[in-house]
């Protein structure tokens, strides 16, 4: 906060998944500490952070990014200690990714361009319109904790790009990564008060306080939908804006021209990636019935030939689930199935380790067949390593499951024809559709969800439009 740690006399845990343990303690916000990092972020927007130039700021985006490529391995640790994940994936994902968030909004910034209208006035005279681009203020950016560095740098560098001040909070359950990252945006020269971090919960708390602020001018927010609900709510009353990436019950569609094992393959990794906590994951998949018994064998191979266990162990394909109260939701869901008719192919329960692994939030991959599309496993997110596979017979049947969701972020397909592959895809109700692949992302392209996925887009201009706000200036001429 304002360049400094502070401690506070409330203190919560936080406990590494993989076995249960406690990796420290963590200092919980309350509404004081709270108004003074809002406070702060107002008052360093006047001082020399407000004084930079587009390409000053772009350098300083550039600088973060190398910071957390030296503190590399630093950084995996934490974020495998919050999350249980991987070490694998850490290093390939998360944690480059993050650094990455930072290079391509420096580039984006310093190539981006303004609007110029001319206009002919009544009598024959003209006038110049042109639009600058400037900081909406105080932005609270609010994190989830599957892909922690990940998310929240993603709304962190365009935030900083665009001249803002914020204040971070990161989830209850991952606090660590965004902490080191203070250490290295100041590291990099980020001024004193531009980048503050709060910990805490959500209602009652660090998070609550933080989105009813009234210095708050914008809340931009990864998380349920649920949550997006609550947090709406919060910012009406001082009409905030807002920017919302919210859950998803995405479908994969295997069409019988596919190439078969490539989807197979596919569909295995985004079902059962980072234990199905991505919130792209796929939970709905549909195969067309000429292919569907062979298909439901090959994903219960792949299903259970995953290598379950903790971040270093050799060839580790899949962590822990993030708390027990999430497990507990995940085994709801389990069982739900089988209540709703559906038919257990495998998984279903928690693995057994017979170690200190066992004092983790291991659970099983889980495959379903037989949900009918009306029910709540088929129309709720799960959050989990779990799908239901479901047959259908024609293209126009499929699309119409597909988009009969509440929710509307992501959808894979599965075919090597491309008449079909360009046919289906505009008619697909999701703001992301992927042909023949899966999370393959582009960072110069929009990305969010519709319907109760998310409000707004980010990626590329997408995030440095909601991160400005735009002046028209008219000039007489
Ligand atoms: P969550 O909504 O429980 O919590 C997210 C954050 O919001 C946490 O920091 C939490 O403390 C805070 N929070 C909770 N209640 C709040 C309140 N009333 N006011 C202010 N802050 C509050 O979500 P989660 O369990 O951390 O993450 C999983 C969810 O996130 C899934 O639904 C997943 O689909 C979604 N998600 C979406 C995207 C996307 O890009 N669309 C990406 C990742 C995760």
């Amino acid at each position: 906060m304002d360049g400094e740690f502070v401690s506070t006399p409330r203190l919560f845990d936080n406990v590494n998944p993989a076995d249960g343990s406690r990796i420290g303690l963590v200092s919980e916000a309350d509404q004081g500490l709270v108004d003074r990092a809002v406070q702060a972020a107002r008052t360093a927007l006047g001082g020399p952070w407000g004084d930079l130039s587009a390409s000053d700021r772009a350098n300083c985006l550039r600088r973060i990014a190398d910071q957390i490529d030296r503190r590399f391995d630093e950084f995996v640790d934490v974020e495998i200690a919050d999350t249980g994940k991987p070490r694998a994936q850490a290093r390939s994902l998360d944690i480059p990714r993050g650094a990455a968030n930072f290079r391509i909004f420096a580039d984006l910034l310093q190539s981006r361009a303004g609007e110029v209208f001319e206009t002919v006035t009544q009598d024959g005279t003209r006038a110049i319109n042109y639009s600058v681009q400037k900081p909406l203020g105080v932005v609270a950016i609010i994190s989830p904790w599957n892909l922690p560095l990940l998310l929240t740098t993603w709304k962190l560098a365009p935030a900083l790009a665009c001249g803002n001040a914020v204040v971070v909070k990161p989830s209850e359950e991952t606090p660590s990564s965004t902490t080191l990252l203070a250490e290295v945006a100041r590291d990099a020269g980020v001024p004193d008060g531009v980048f503050n971090v709060v910990h805490g919960y959500g209602p009652g708390s660090a998070g609550e306080f933080l989105t009813t602020h009234p210095a708050v001018d914008a809340i931009t927010f990864t998380g349920e939908s649920r949550t997006g609900s609550a947090i709406m709510k919060a910012a009406a009353d001082t009409v905030k804006e807002i920017s919302f990436e919210l859950g998803g019950k995405n479908a994969a569609v295997v069409f019988p021209d596919a190439d078969f094992q490539r989807a197979v393959e596919g569909v295995a990794r985004s079902t059962f990636t980072n234990c199905g906590q991505v919130c792209l994951c796929s939970e709905r998949v549909y195969v067309h019935r000429s292919l569907f018994d062979e298909f439901v064998h090959a994903l219960k191979l792949k299903a259970e030939a995953l290598t379950i266990g903790a971040p270093d162990e050799k060839n580790v394909d899949m962590g822990p689930l993030i708390s027990r109260q999430h497990r507990e939701k995940v085994l709801a869901y389990y069982r739900l199935a089988g209540e709703e008719g559906g038919d257990v192919v495998t998984g279903g329960g928690v693995p057994e380790f017979g170690d200190v692994r066992n004092n983790g939030w291991f659970i099983e991959p889980t495959i379903v067949t037989g949900l009918a599309e009306t029910s709540r496993c088929q129309r709720e997110e799960v959050f989990g390593p779990f799908c239901n596979v479901s047959a259908f017979d024609d293209e126009e049947e499929v699309v119409a499951m597909v988009n009969d969701s509440d929710y509307g972020l992501a959808c894979s397909l599965w075919t090597d024809n491309l008449q079909r592959a360009h046919r289906v895809a505009p008619g697909i109700q999701a703001g992301l559709v992927w042909v023949n692949t899966w999370f393959l992302r582009d960072l110069r392209t929009p990305f969010g969800g519709v319907k109760r996925s998310g409000i707004g887009r980010e990626g590329g201009r997408h995030s440095l439009d909601f991160y400005s706000d735009v002046s028209n200036i008219c000039i007489r001429l």
